[in-house]
């Protein structure tokens, strides 16, 4: 039995403001779940984040008051959280007088999202998301799927599908396609973020390809709609969220290092990598475009 964690980075949305959308799912067996588990547990610890969630993008983001509070890397974890603290309050009071309503709800909603990780500069948060990758790229028996589109590339008015719906059949397809590759019966399990949208589309389209199968394959390995967990709870699907967004920024940014680590652990068939697509221009020339078509070049 294997439990894949899904989790999406960017809008679909066209345009939204991103370039990307990526759905990206992570497979591991269930025998490996808690070893898993406990190296992220393990992880938490080292970086004093107790119960926190491990959220990429409020991690990588700059906090400006960490910069303006002098020798900050030189305190103690508990001083630094009281200073950052203080300075965030002082700047709520500041916000609250100009009357920017909007500023202010949205300062506080970043303070409120980030607050978990204040003790941490900003370098030692990158060591943090980066030794999760490297955990990712170290489990030889997980399998990353994920379908990145580029949405300039995707023309709603000839799609027969919404975005969300053709990256969630892709994934589905390429992770029944590796359970049906197995020897022996192996079942899958699709595990998401909650979502109340995504929830009931999901299901919905799930239990369409139950019935009548995807477009690529007919679904009988991956057992029951998906289930919906707290991404706050569940440290797994802490880890689709890293992948999801290490895709989208080495497709938008040309950000390397994450993708590389994660991307060893995306699915293969000999050396062409089947588990994750770039839905794009037919002369991409990215890391995974060139994966993609590896044995079609070289064989
Ligand atoms: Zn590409």
């Amino acid at each position: 039995m294997y439990l894949c964690y899904i989790d999406e980075s960017g809008t679909s949305d066209i345009p939204g403001n991103t370039s990307h959308f990526i759905l990206a799912g992570l497979s591991i067996p269930i025998s490996k779940w808690r070893e898993c588990d406990n190296q992220l547990n393990i992880l938490k610890k080292k970086y004093d984040l107790g119960e926190a969630e491990i959220h990429v993008a409020w991690l990588k983001r700059p906090y400006a008051e960490q910069r303006k509070i002098a020798n900050f890397s030189s305190l103690d974890y508990k001083t630094r959280r009281s200073k950052v603290i203080s300075a965030r309050n002082k700047e709520l009071y500041r916000l609250q007088r100009t009357k920017n309503n909007k500023q202010y709800k949205q300062t506080r909603k970043n303070y409120k999202k980030t607050e978990d990780y204040i003790h941490l500069t900003f370098s030692e948060r990158e060591s943090l998301v980066e030794d999760v990758a490297t955990c990712i790229a170290n489990w030889s028996y997980a399998r990353l799927f994920a379908e990145c589109v580029d949405k300039i590339y995707f023309d709603p008015t000839r799609s027969t599908q919404t975005i969300d719906e053709q990256s969630f059949e892709q994934v589905v397809s390429r992770f029944e396609q590796y359970l049906k590759n197995m020897q022996g019966n192996s079942y899958g399990l699709l595990i998401h973020d909650n979502n109340e949208t995504v929830a009931k589309k999901h299901t919905n389209l799930m239990k369409r390809f139950h019935q009548q199968g995807t477009l690529w394959t007919d679904v009988s390995n991956i057992v029951e709609t998906p289930l919906f967990v707290d991404s706050q709870l569940t440290s797994m699907v802490q880890v689709a969220d890293l992948c999801s967004y290490a895709l989208r920024r080495y497709l938008e940014n040309s950000e390397e290092k994450l993708f590389d680590l994660i991307f060893q652990r995306a699915d293969r068939i000999g050396k062409t990598t089947v588990g994750v697509r770039h839905f794009t221009s037919a002369n991409c020339t990215c890391k995974i475009c060139a994966a993609h078509t590896y044995s079609v070049n070289d064989s």
